[in-house]
């Protein structure tokens, strides 16, 4: 139930800030990382309407947006968040909003440890706090947050964040032009060790490789010289991000909110963003507007009973994409995401060959040229390969081939051919090393800075085990 604040209202520049932080400050000998995966010590530091820099392109500043703009109802939905990281995203809402388009901000509290987490900033003007009494994970979360909404229109927020100059108009705008557009913002990067702000590319997309996992996918040259002339018109993106986005709270729940089988965490922005798409909408990101997010590399909470319980019957999905009269998966690859390369029915393994943090690298090479080694950048083009069902490892139509069966021979690229023995290759030793079938040599990089990629006797080494991004067998 609501937790009503017995006290009234105050504005968020009178709400006591040291009080509220100071409570759960870490503790000298404690590890600032260990609550939320992010060094608390410096976000606790910073005051809850800390300056940051104004990263929006020159064409921004003197932009005018619609005055009809309808109103938001903010939605962030939180479990365990560091108490400074919550209290800068709901300030930074109120600050840097004009007031009349935010009908309320809604916490929703997945049932975190203290109820005074979100009770006491039930305080702050227009903060509705709502908590769960048992842990939904944040697909429920969000949507009992959007049924208590009363504006037409919802934001999505993560609890630690920090909206930027006017970030809110533009994305309203293109919500009230067209209530079937879904956008998001560039979503900037607070770093999560020392909390500082830092403006994002705007020449990125939306995306995710074949474990379903999001990316970034840079625009291809032909992409950004389209948008020299006009950089900050919208972007069309295939997928969002997950948390931070404005869509129309009667088209959210016409298209079926989100799956109330989805527990936890992950997997809802791939979701929502097919089913946008193949269901009439379209997803943007509007580069004038500009949200913080603090990106981390591990999960703070737990996933109760086990990741691996996440997934349930999507028998009522199905059902609602039939009855929306959704257009097939297949158009969405060939018409929302056609730079995506997607597996054929050849192919045994896919995606990046990954040692460590390198990645086979064809170093733009062709025909007869040697490939290398070089840092993993997630983008596909010289890092994509297939291991296919004839033994070869493909880019394009270039394979590895086996030119000299000698121990420390160079690997050159060739055109593919089907019966060329010199490129036959299999995975051994549960798929960490590529072994060429006709010599049993294996695959390694011990002189890839002087060379290129050669083959060697297989032996437990680094430099011989590699792994696909996607095995699609086992
Ligand atoms: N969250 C939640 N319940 C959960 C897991 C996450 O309410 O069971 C919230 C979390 O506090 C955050 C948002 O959902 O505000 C997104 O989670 P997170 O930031 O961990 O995802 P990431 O940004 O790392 O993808
Ligand atoms: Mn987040």
């Amino acid at each position: 139930a609501e937790l009503l604040n017995p006290y009234g209202k105050v504005r968020w520049q009178d709400f006591d800030q040291d009080a509220y932080v100071g409570a759960t400050v870490v503790r000298s000998g404690q590890d600032p990382y260990a609550r939320n995966k992010f060094n608390q010590v410096e976000s606790d530091k910073l005051r809850m309407d800390r300056s940051i820099p104004d990263t929006r392109h020159d064409q921004c500043q003197r932009k005018q947006w619609r005055i009809d703009l309808p109103a938001t109802s903010v939605v962030i939905t939180f479990h365990n968040e560091a108490r400074s990281a919550l209290l800068r995203t709901v300030v930074s809402v109120l600050k840097k909003s004009p007031s009349h388009l935010i009908k309320e901000i809604i916490l929703v509290d997945d049932y975190s440890n203290d109820p005074d987490d979100g009770a006491l900033l039930g305080k702050i003007e227009k903060v509705r706090v709502l908590r769960n009494d048992r842990r939904e994970g944040l697909m429920r979360s969000r949507v009992r947050g959007a049924d208590a909404a009363q504006a037409k229109v919802l934001t999505f927020l993560d609890s630690h964040c920090e909206c930027n100059e006017h970030w809110l108009e533009p994305l309203l705008e293109r919500v009230a032009e067209d209530k079937t557009r879904v956008v998001s913002p560039i979503i900037d990067v607070i770093n999560m060790d020392n909390f500082q702000y830092v403006g994002a590319s705007a020449d990125l997309k939306g995306g995710f490789d074949w474990n379903l996992v999001f990316k970034w996918d840079y625009m291809t040259p032909e992409q950004r010289r389209a948008r020299q002339g006009n950089p900050v018109a919208p972007i069309k993106t295939p997928m969002i991000a997950g948390g931070l986005f404005v869509m129309d709270k009667s088209y959210f729940e016409e298209l079926g909110k989100y799956d109330m089988m989805m527990d936890v965490w992950g997997g809802e922005n791939l979701e929502i963003s097919f089913r946008v798409w193949q269901c009439g909408g379209s997803l943007e990101i509007i580069p004038c507007s500009r949200v913080g997010h603090v990106f981390r590399k591990q999960h703070p909470y737990t996933f109760p009973g086990g990741s691996g319980t996440v997934f349930a019957s999507i028998q009522s999905r199905m059902e609602l994409r039939k009855r929306l009269n959704c257009k097939p998966f297949k158009w969405y690859l060939e018409n929302v995401y056609p730079e995506l390369r997607v597996p054929d029915h050849q192919d045994i393994a896919f995606g990046a060959l990954q040692q460590g943090t390198n990645c086979l690298d064809t170093l733009g090479h062709f025909a007869d040229g040697v490939v290398g080694v070089y840092e993993c950048h997630n983008a596909g083009g010289n890092q994509e390969w297939a291991l296919t069902k004839d033994k070869s490892v493909k880019h394009m139509d270039l394979c590895l081939t086996v030119v000299d069966r000698a121990p420390g021979s160079l690997i050159k690229l060739q055109g593919c051919s089907e019966n060329d023995s010199r490129q036959k290759w299999e995975q051994i030793e549960s798929n960490s090393k590529l072994r060429h079938v006709g010599s049993n040599l294996c695959l390694d990089s011990r002189n890839a800075k002087n060379g290129g990629l050669t083959v060697e006797i297989c032996n437990p080494s680094l430099s011989q085990q590699w792994k696909f991004t996607l095995n699609l067998q086992q």
